[in-house]
């Protein structure tokens, strides 16, 4: 069987704030290997390295704003992210836990680190993706989904080497809980020092890998923590081992082949939806959320 090949292992450019509380990195798609077509249809990965969070009685992080065409996917691997949206959706997600918000047509949220852990302060590590839609969901009603860790699919590794926790997609018989619009594969493995498992996910899906922690070889490529790994689209399998005790967050997805008009909070396919969309924002239709 064909292999999936390391096309690049990208270390994080310059990290930047969003809002006052979040301090990310961005590949998808600042780096120009990663571009919105290119990894579809993950059209942008901030990843907050892990940090201190210093001790704050009022919560930072980023206040209301708008999206619409696309979902959010945020991951906390440390620390509490509390949001809220216009729409109704809203709660705290602790480590391991993810909230999948679906903007579609449009929604107001804001995100903040959760009251308690903003209180006390503590270390703190995230990712966030955004997913797009196809045209044809893209004004589609919002949702909102909360994926707590032990929900989530579980594989337990062959030999030692490890366990999966499946958010979406079905891997090695573990179903995700996430319910996506098109098919999407999001994966976090737990390898043990010396762990190997053999991934194996559809030829010409985008498929990438974030190292959350440690240090693994992709097909005999050394990849070590804060990296982002690109996979060819060609082939099925790809070989991971752990050359000592990591986490990796894994991602692949089919492309959407659709047109892409993109600024800022809003995902679109044509410039015309673009201008709609800040119309629609400027006159109030995606709703009302207090700061
Ligand atoms: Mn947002």
């Amino acid at each position: 069987m064909k292999s999936k090949n390391v096309e690049f292992v990208i270390s994080p450019g310059p990290a930047h704030m969003v809002g006052d509380g979040f301090r990310v990195h961005n590949f998808i798609p600042a780096h120009p290997s990663l571009s919105m077509h290119r990894m579809s249809p993950f059209i942008m990965l901030d990843y907050n390295a892990k940090m201190y969070v210093v001790p704050s009685n009022k919560p930072k992080g980023v206040g209301v704003h708008p999206h619409r065409g696309f979902e959010t996917v945020t991951i906390a691997y440390k620390g509490k992210v509390a949001h809220h949206d216009s729409s109704g959706g809203g709660g705290i997600i602790g480590e391991g836990d993810v909230q999948w918000m679906t903007a579609a047509s449009g929604v107001l949220h804001k995100e903040y680190f959760e009251e308690e852990f903003s209180k006390k302060g503590g270390e703190f590590q995230m990712v966030q993706l955004w997913v797009n839609l196809p045209a044809k969901y893209k004004m589609s009603p919002p949702k909102y989904q909360a994926i707590l860790n032990e929900n989530m699919g579980r594989v337990d590794l062959e030999n030692n080497a490890g366990r999966l926790e499946i958010i979406a997609g079905e891997y090695l018989n573990a179903k995700g809980p996430a319910s996506t619009f098109t098919p999407i594969y999001l994966i976090t493995a737990y390898l043990n020092e010396n762990g190997v498992h053999n991934f194996k996910l559809p030829e010409n899906y985008n498929t990438g890998l974030v190292v959350l922690e440690g240090e693994i070889e992709v097909e005999g490529k050394k990849a070590s923590a804060n990296q982002f790994v690109l996979m060819s689209k060609e082939g099925e399998n790809f070989e991971v081992k752990a050359s000592k005790e990591s986490k990796v967050l894994i991602l692949s997805g089919e492309p959407i082949n659709e047109p892409i008009a993109a600024h800022g909070p809003f995902v679109m396919n044509t410039r015309e939806e673009l201008i709609q969309a800040f119309m629609d924002f400027n006159e109030g239709k995606f709703g009302y959320l207090e700061d």
